[in-house]
């Protein structure tokens, strides 16, 4: 859409339904050609080329910002500071013609303001890239993101309930041997099957119950679940460990290896066979009981993973320190490893660190088969993601399991 079009189009009725993206660079022509990928796509677009003039607009709340870090007059780190200062919420695309560090470094100060950063592009940018970019962009418009809406329907009592009455369910999600293409374990993520709403995914409930004293009762429902499954599949001879997902406040419990111990036995499955993840916040948060609470479960013989690794706090010491035996790299750093150089060495670093350190390494968000390949020669021990399968109930991934040896996900 050219110009002329777009300002008859904002005179009409339909303006409001446009998303509209903001352009704040002191390059001209750049700035025209991102304007003119924009309004091909759809959106309105308005360019600026002083920070202090784009700062005196009102504008509104989730401005799409596209922020270039270098400008004369104020540089793009300043403009990122102003806005925190006066409190306004934008979503930043940022861009700069300057190595992809200093676009890292300006993403991470952004986030600590607490921005929503979409992402980072180093000029020149590929109009696919942008368009891409663009379509990325538009969920997050018109003042909420998917999550905040449902949370924000979700009453409390309802996932309380829900507890009550057994609607969570687990959902299974292979971890495959690089090296021998068996299979070594699988994660459970919970699901809520509602009633009416249909399937809740964990990002729309974990917070709330975390937020409200309920996650203790919503994770012993989830190790009840996935003992009781474990146990079941034991019985048809499918002996496969299973990893649960722990939150912060689960650790806090001094009594947790104890009940933990209890309910194993009582189903006969042994420690051996579950996992418990941790991210590396979550035992940060928590240090002292943490330490406690994660020896003697791993005294007790389950097996602990330091999940999201990568984009927590912790230091060596305290990975050191903590007596985990599994090391799981955030997929953010897996799914760019192949495009993007610095992901590439975090992986690389983290393979290395985990091996000397004598854990189990697992790549999560194993998307394509150059990923695959790219961690076969890394050495890494297994992976998880979308090429071998997304999560599965616990049938369809029992099925699944019947066919492995055809190791298909090495043909896609
Ligand atoms: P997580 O522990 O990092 O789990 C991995 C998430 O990444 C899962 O999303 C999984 O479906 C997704 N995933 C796996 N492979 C790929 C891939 O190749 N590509 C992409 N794009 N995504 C992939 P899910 O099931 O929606 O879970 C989201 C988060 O919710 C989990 O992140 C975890 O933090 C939390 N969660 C899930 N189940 C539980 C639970 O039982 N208890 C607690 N406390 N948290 C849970
Ligand atoms: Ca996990
Ligand atoms: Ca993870």
């Amino acid at each position: 859409m050219g110009q002329a079009q777009q300002q008859k189009f904002q005179g009409s009725i339909k303006v409001s339904m446009l998303p509209k993206i903001y352009i704040l660079d002191d390059d001209l022509q750049f700035a025209e050609l991102l304007s003119e990928v924009a309004r091909s796509a759809g959106w309105l677009t308005e360019h600026k080329q002083s920070a202090s003039e784009f700062l005196k607009m009102s504008l509104p709340e989730n401005t799409v910002l596209v922020l270039d870090l270098n400008m004369p007059e104020m540089d793009g780190i300043e403009v990122i500071r102003a806005l925190a200062e006066k409190n306004i919420k934008v979503l930043l695309i940022l861009i700069s013609g300057f190595d992809s560090r200093v676009l890292h470094s300006a993403q991470q100060l952004a986030e600590a303001h607490h921005f929503k950063v979409i992402t980072c592009l180093s000029k020149p940018i590929p109009v696919k890239e942008f368009t891409t970019v663009l379509e990325q962009t538009l969920p997050f418009v018109g003042g909420s993101t998917k999550q905040a809406t449902a949370n924000k329907s979700i009453p409390l009592d309802e996932l309380e309930q829900a507890i009550e009455q057994h609607q969570l369910v687990l959902h299974y999600q292979p971890q495959i041997n690089i090296k021998t293409g068996k299979l070594e374990g699988m994660e459970s993520l919970v699901r809520w099957q509602h009633p009416q709403r249909g399937l809740i995914y964990p990002n729309d409930f974990i917070d709330l119950a975390e937020k409200n004293n309920l996650i203790d009762r919503l994770t012993d429902e989830v190790i009840r679940l996935a003992v009781e499954q474990n146990k079941k599949w034991q019985s048809v001879g499918f002996n496969v460990p299973i990893s649960i997902n722990v939150s912060a406040q689960n650790i806090t419990s001094l009594h947790l290896p104890e009940q933990l111990k209890d309910l194993t036995d009582k189903h006969a499955v042994t420690a051996e066979n579950i996992t418990f993840e941790l991210t590396e916040t979550a035992v940060m948060s928590q240090l002292t009981s943490s330490l406690d609470v994660l020896n003697r479960l791993r005294m007790k013989g389950f097996s602990l993973s330091i999940d999201d690794f990568g984009t927590g706090y912790s230091s060596l010491t305290h990975l050191y320190q903590a007596p985990f035996t599994e090391l799981k790299i955030d997929q953010k750093f897996i799914m760019k490893m192949t495009s993007d150089t610095e992901a590439l060495v975090i992986v690389k670093i983290c393979i290395m660190l985990g091996q000397m350190l004598g854990m189990k390494i697992v790549a999560e968000g194993v998307e394509t088969l150059e990923i695959w390949n790219e961690l076969q020669n890394f050495g890494c021990d297994v992976a998880q993601g979308f090429l071998i399968a997304k999560p599965m109930t616990a049938d369809n991934i029992y099925e699944w399991s019947k066919h492995i040896d055809k190791k298909e996900w090495l043909n896609k």
